[in-house]
């Protein structure tokens, strides 16, 4: 296996080096195929969706599908913009000269995939890492196995297979994967691993971005239409049965809204999935029975004010609701990932503000008020990777936001051109011409205080106001150029 692994790595970088990956229109064509490729096997790639997580076609479309056509199509669009060179603000000494960011490929990037959303969180990535010109490694998550095994067999029926290989398998594929050189490893999954990436990274120099997860805090204030904020919450929580990374972990209210908070939860889950949760296609399943082994520890000692059925045999947890929870209790330890929602009370903002900041910094903070000022009061005073106001979820979905967590929750971002950014070295280039040699005099030998004098005078001053400013700017080009000369004779 490892000379296997090290052997796909090596046939990357090979291809890599042969400069194919890098034009453009080469770059279109594979986007271009990989959008063909989630047309034509839309079916295939929904039933192992199903077979994974037990998720019903429309929300799989709408989960995993349509954030990836989306992406795509923004790609396919922008790419030619988005890799033009970039012109940068010039100064006195180099307003003659050309100087721009230009975006170039990192080399060979390795992707690696959590299970729960197990199509979108390598196919994102990969179509960042493609769309910036890279080879890119592709390692799906082995817990799920369907979705795994039909990304191994479609990507190199319709992309470069050389330029983008995937690898299957667990722990012991990523480990020796991890032994290989990249030039940057994007990892999903939780912080622990992040760490042991980001360790096996180092021995190389090789940049990470690390999405990982963590407790996400959602806040609601008593000035508030309770009604609107709980059936956002219910979608957002139990969506993916809790299994989002990004999902509102739990609750921070005043006691005096506790249990009306309950009862709009409860009466949305009734409008949602109907009286018998477990036969409505809308409710997934915990992936697999070590998961719903530990959301079940999760419970003990709990008040649960809504569900609590589980079933093993088919890993089902229903939509759970727990009130009165004590910040030191298990299930306000670990990330929960699953369909429970604790509500712990909060006197007041500030102390919900400290609650926030006394812990790790999350991957999302979510707060619902009809006050905008609360809501930017408490974006200015907490950290979280990212942040949603009066709603859960959506700033994942637009992808001018770059997603991505801080702290404990991850490093670097991506999504939409952020991701061009992730996977783009963004090299500083200056071209100068060979003439006016006269206005180099200022940094040549033998040095002297009046050299230091007008280059201090020439760098530090600042002109930057409407055409006035760029005649004295042109005058002093010339002047500088005059005084240069002046110094050297
Ligand atoms: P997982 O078990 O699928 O692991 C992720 C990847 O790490 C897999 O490809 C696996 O092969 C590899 N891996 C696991 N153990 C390893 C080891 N010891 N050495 C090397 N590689 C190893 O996924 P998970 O960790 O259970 O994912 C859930 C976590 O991911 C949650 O914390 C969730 O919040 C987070 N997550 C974050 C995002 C995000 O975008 N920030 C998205 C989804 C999930």
């Amino acid at each position: 296996m490892e000379k296997n692994v090290q052997e796909i790595v090596g046939r990357a970088r090979a291809a890599f080096n042969s400069g194919r990956s890098r034009p453009l229109e080469f770059r279109l064509r594979q986007l271009k195929a990989l959008e063909r490729m989630v047309q034509e096997k839309e079916k295939e790639i929904l039933a192992a969706i199903k077979a994974d997580l037990h998720k019903c076609g429309p929300n799989a479309y709408s989960h995993e599908i349509l954030s990836v056509l989306g992406e795509l199509a923004l790609a396919m669009d922008k790419l030619p913009s988005w890799a033009a060179p970039q012109p940068v603000k010039k100064n006195l000494l180099t307003m003659r000269d050309e100087a721009f960011i230009h975006f170039e490929p990192l080399g060979v990037v390795l992707v690696i995939g959590a299970w729960n959303y197990p199509f979108v969180l390598v196919m994102q990535p990969l179509i960042g890492a493609i769309t910036a010109g890279n080879a890119v490694v592709v390692k799906p998550s082995e817990i799920s196995e369907n979705t795994a095994q039909l990304v191994a067999d479609l990507l190199p029926q319709y992309i470069d297979r050389e330029l983008y290989p995937v690898v299957t398998g667990g722990v012991p594929e990523t480990t020796k994967l991890l032994e290989q050189r990249f030039d940057h490893i994007l990892y999903t999954g939780n912080s622990t691993v992040g760490k042991i990436v980001m360790a096996a990274a180092a021995k190389h120099l090789t940049p990470v971005t690390l999405e990982l997860g963590g407790k996400s805090p959602c806040y609601i204030d008593k000035d508030c239409d309770l009604a609107v904020a709980c059936r956002r919450i219910t979608w957002g929580k139990y969506m993916n049965c809790g299994q989002t990374c990004i999902a509102p972990d739990y609750i921070l209210c005043d006691p005096s809204i506790q249990s009306q908070v309950v009862d709009n939860i409860k009466a949305t889950l009734k409008e949602f999935y109907g009286e018998d949760v477990k036969s409505s296609p809308d409710y997934e399943r915990i992936v697999n029975k070590r998961h719903f082994q530990r959301i079940l520890g999760l419970l003990e000692g709990q008040k649960i004010a809504h569900g609590g059925e589980t079933d093993e045999a088919s890993c089902f947890i229903a939509p759970t609701i727990l009130t009165d929870v004590s910040p030191e209790s298990k299930v306000m330890e670990e990330e929960i990932f699953g369909p429970v929602l604790p509500i712990l009370t909060m006197r007041s903002v500030d102390e919900a503000i400290e609650f926030i900041n006394s812990r790790e910094k999350p991957l999302a903070l979510y707060v619902f008020s009809n006050n905008k000022k609360l809501i930017k009061r408490v974006i200015s005073e907490t950290s979280s990777g990212g942040f949603t106001g009066n709603d859960v979820i959506m700033h994942f979905f637009l992808s001018t936001l770059p997603f991505g967590g801080v702290g404990n929750s991850g490093m670097g971002s991506y999504h939409g051109k952020h991701s061009f950014e992730t996977f783009s070295h963004r090299r500083s280039c200056l071209i100068k011409d060979l003439k006016m040699e006269g206005t180099n005099n200022l940094r040549y030998p033998p040095t002297s205080q009046k050299k230091v004098d007008w280059a201090k005078f020439f760098l530090l001053k600042q002109f930057n106001k409407g055409y006035i400013g760029l005649a004295l700017l042109a005058l002093l080009g010339v002047v500088a150029a005059l005084v240069a000369k002046i110094i050297y004779y």
